[in-house]
């Protein structure tokens, strides 16, 4: 656990926005090689680390996402601040006043803040109060001196740069990890977790198994380069704690369901009979607003058994929140599943 809460810190510090994710890429590919596992990358950039099994005939697809919410720069403003078109799914307000990174194509970075454009109530009086933020509304501030569009061209900043919000990481003396995008870094390093444990203990998991960080999660593309001989893909994404669901922070929560599609019955039974026989804390639940990499890549047709786990997250796309019980619970999990 030691190692990976390590290696979640390091990489909730990676910015990843959906479309630029070649650097937490790059970084995790090292931690696959470090362990000796072989890796192998696909055309649009992802990674998969193989470990093989005792049966090297039927093999499992264990997938994250190490893609996450963000924006680009959608227009220069004649003021020099910068209008965005957002990554992913997730309301303007979860941003607004969150410190950013402005990634140039030559790779400069400049750091900025997301503001509405009637900021102050000492300027705009009731109207900060009572606009709906949107993407017409919302802006960056650059922390350099510009006034004009001229003065931010002058700094190499162009339309269709990304842009990486603060993930605010904090961890608390009582377990709770605190942050933007655990979603999905945390089950990345998950991921990783299993993949030590196997290495660690020598053990030869029972099937051979595939470890997929895919880099398009958030925009739905799913993940089509599945291996051959593939008959089960496990998706390891959060499960969403709020009014109305069951998944907890300290739990690994089973989706039945989200609003794609009803996952596999048999294969979500083996999952909670497996939590049930290892005394891991579960919850089943069923996601509102939803999409994993499992249901996105089988409504593409691709031929696989499919499931999502993944630990409880509070206040999901936005400020979240999980806690190490639940990381804890995922990776048990995962490690029933696989050996
Ligand atoms: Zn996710």
């Amino acid at each position: 656990m030691k190692y990976v809460k390590n290696l979640m810190e390091e990489i909730f510090s990676i910015p990843s926005p959906g479309g630029d994710t070649s650097t937490i890429t790059e970084r995790l590919r090292k931690e696959f090689e470090g362990m000796g596992v072989p890796v192998t990358t696909t055309r649009k950039g992802a990674i998969m680390g193989t470990i093989t099994g005792e049966n090297d005939e039927e093999h499992k697809l264990i997938s994250a996402h190490v893609d996450t919410l963000g924006a680009v720069v959608k227009e220069i403003k004649s003021n020099g601040r910068l209008r965005l078109s957002a990554i992913g799914g997730y309301a303007w307000t979860a941003y607004e006043g969150e410190n950013l990174i402005i990634k140039t194509m030559k790779g400069k970075e400049y750091t900025g803040v997301l503001l509405p454009d009637k900021a102050s109530i000492h300027v705009h009086s009731e109207e900060v109060r009572e606009t709906l933020r949107t993407e017409e509304n919302m802006e960056v501030r650059i922390d350099e001196d510009v006034h004009t569009k001229e003065d931010t061209l002058k700094l190499g900043i162009r339309v269709g740069d990304f842009v990486a919000f603060d993930t605010r990481t904090i961890f608390t003396d009582n377990g709770y990890i605190k942050s933007r995008y655990i979603d999905d870094k945390a089950c990345v390093a998950v991921l990783f977790g299993v993949c030590k444990y196997l290495k660690d203990n020598n053990i030869k998991p029972e099937n051979t198994v595939h470890f997929f960080l895919s880099n398009f999660e958030e925009m739905g593309h799913g993940v089509t380069a599945i291996p051959e001989k593939t008959v089960e893909m496990l998706a390891l994404d959060i499960g969403t704690v709020g009014e109305g669901h069951t998944s907890d922070e300290h739990c690994v929560t089973i989706c039945a369901k989200d609003s794609r599609t009803p996952y596999d019955f048999g294969f979500k039974k083996k999952l909670v009979e497996l939590a049930e026989e290892g005394g891991i804390d579960y919850r089943v639940d069923v996601h509102y607003r939803y999409g994993s990499d499992a249901s996105l890549s089988i409504l593409q047709g691709v031929d696989v058994n499919f499931a999502c786990i993944g630990p409880g997250v509070d206040a999901t796309h936005h400020y979240e929140r999980t806690h190490i019980d639940a990381i804890e619970n995922n990776i048990k999990l995962v490690i029933q599943y696989i050996i």
